[in-house]
């Protein structure tokens, strides 16, 4: 028997029957998968064709360990030996569960000391909501239901937080699920004072007795990295006292070290009132995420909650998923990857620098830790945008590609921003590697 040609085999299998995640069907039907990546080493991928690439996003901003770590692989197989999965609904539990929350709330912001799990981000933020209104509704004001998110957040694609999500794509396919969710400014090409402001008058228009929550990314991932000014956060936090809105965090990007700290929101010294998180949180290993309340929303459910909380994911409290997060957390730790990232963030953000002096076609370039970009405009003095049909980022990802380098354009609002977020194990020689191969995709577009 002859070989299966498998790669042509995969690619029509694919097409046939794969409905991708954010993907564009049309381009699947024409081209099949551009790649299948059969393995994962540190920083790098490699695809069926043999061919290595630096993953530069971590893949989905998640793979905060880097690949093939079998420690991971370890700890999930000893554990589901012994026990895969079993429930924790209700009086059920486990010694992982256990455990993994009481490492959390080691580590989260101060005063937050309690969890509930889920399996992603989506659910954890859609989890936020609830808990956030079921807070309100202990406590007598079941009115407040309105949730504040920004323009240009994403905050997943579960009914709660596609509404939140603000950026408008993701309303395409099915429209938002919610009518109480509004969209503030952010601090993008804006300042403090106009993002603060634009926030007041959405409190003060749909009435501050109507709002249950804030809900920010302290850095916008997927809206294109976008750093906040240092007194952002802190005015933000100032505004929800004012109003007695709850803030919740939304580091499901930001967390387990990606910014630099072991979460975002400690740049700042900002305490959220609900922290959600997934993401690096089992580095991708396995599907994984949470919320963590405040000491005042814990007292309040232990003291008001008189029937069952009738929310529960099969998965909360996944025991494997537990195990995993565990040792992660302790390897994250261990290695001191919070700080790796925090140095290597500053190498990059160097390298970024010189590619804007010596190149015509780069504006703004950023870091917070490993979560850097780099935005593409036609004029660097006066940051005038190029034409979006040019398609500029598209353009420099596929040179990047090319050199392989695994990056990722953000085109909403006709911006050409390059997304960079590689695995935090990343060293000082991966990262020049990697600047080099940044520099020369631009030139090869310019
Ligand atoms: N929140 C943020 C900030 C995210 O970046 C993401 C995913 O990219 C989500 C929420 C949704 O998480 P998930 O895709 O695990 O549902």
């Amino acid at each position: 028997e002859g070989e299966i040609p498998l790669s042509k085999n995969l690619n029509e299998l694919d097409q046939k029957h794969f409905i991708h995640p954010t993907s564009s069907i049309q381009q699947q039907q024409e081209h099949g998968p551009a790649y299948i990546f059969e393995k994962g080493d540190g920083i790098y991928l490699t695809d069926n064709k043999g061919e290595t690439y630096i993953d530069a996003m971590s893949s989905l901003w998640n793979v905060n360990l880097g690949h093939g770590r079998s420690e991971l692989a370890e700890v999930a197989k000893e554990q589901m030996e012994k026990l895969a999965f079993s429930s924790a609904f209700s009086t059920f539990s486990h010694k992982p569960a256990i455990l993994l929350a009481e490492k959390i709330a080691s580590i989260a912001p101060k005063g937050l000391n309690a969890v509930f799990f889920t399996s992603g981000g989506s659910e954890s933020n859609d989890t936020a909501f609830k808990l956030a209104r079921h807070y309100w509704k202990l406590k007598g004001k079941p009115e407040r239901r309105k949730i504040i998110s920004r323009k240009k957040a994403y905050h997943g694609v579960a009914a709660a937080s596609t509404s939140a999500t603000g950026i408008p794509q993701f309303w395409d396919m099915a429209g938002t699920f919610m009518p109480d969710f509004v969209h503030a400014e952010t601090p993008y090409e804006k300042g403090t004072t106009e993002a603060i402001e634009s926030v007041r008058q959405v409190i003060e228009q749909e009435g501050p007795e109507t709002i249950t929550a804030f809900i920010a990314e302290p850095v916008q991932g997927a809206g294109g990295v976008i750093i906040p000014p240092d007194d952002y956060f802190q005015e933000v936090r100032k505004l929800c006292d004012e109003y007695g809105i709850l803030f919740i965090a939304d580091e499901i990007i930001t967390g387990f070290g990606r910014t630099g700290k072991m979460f975002g929101m400690e740049h700042w010294n900002v305490q959220p009132d609900l922290m959600t998180f997934a993401k690096g949180v089992t580095s991708g290993y396995i599907p994984f995420g949470g919320v963590v309340v405040s000491d005042e929303i814990h007292d309040m459910m232990k003291e008001r909650s008189t029937g069952t909380l009738f929310h529960g994911f099969t998965y909360s409290g996944h025991p494997t998923a537990s195990a995993v997060a565990l040792k992660n957390i302790d390897i994250l730790e261990n290695e001191n990857l919070a700080a790796n990232s925090q140095k290597m963030g500053k190498r990059l953000l160097q390298g970024f620098e010189r590619i804007k002096k010596d190149t015509n076609m780069v504006g703004d370039v950023r870091t917070l830790g490993l979560l850097g970009a780099v935005e593409l405009v036609k004029d660097p003095s006066t940051n005038e945008r190029f034409p979006a049909e040019w398609k500029v980022a598209g353009k420099v990802i596929n040179a990047l590609y090319d050199r392989g380098v695994i990056c990722r354009p953000v085109t909403f609002d006709s911006t050409d921003i390059i997304c960079f977020s590689p695995p935090l194990i990343i060293n000082e020689e991966q990262i020049d590697t990697m600047v080099e191969k940044v520099y020369d995709a631009v030139l090869a577009v310019e």
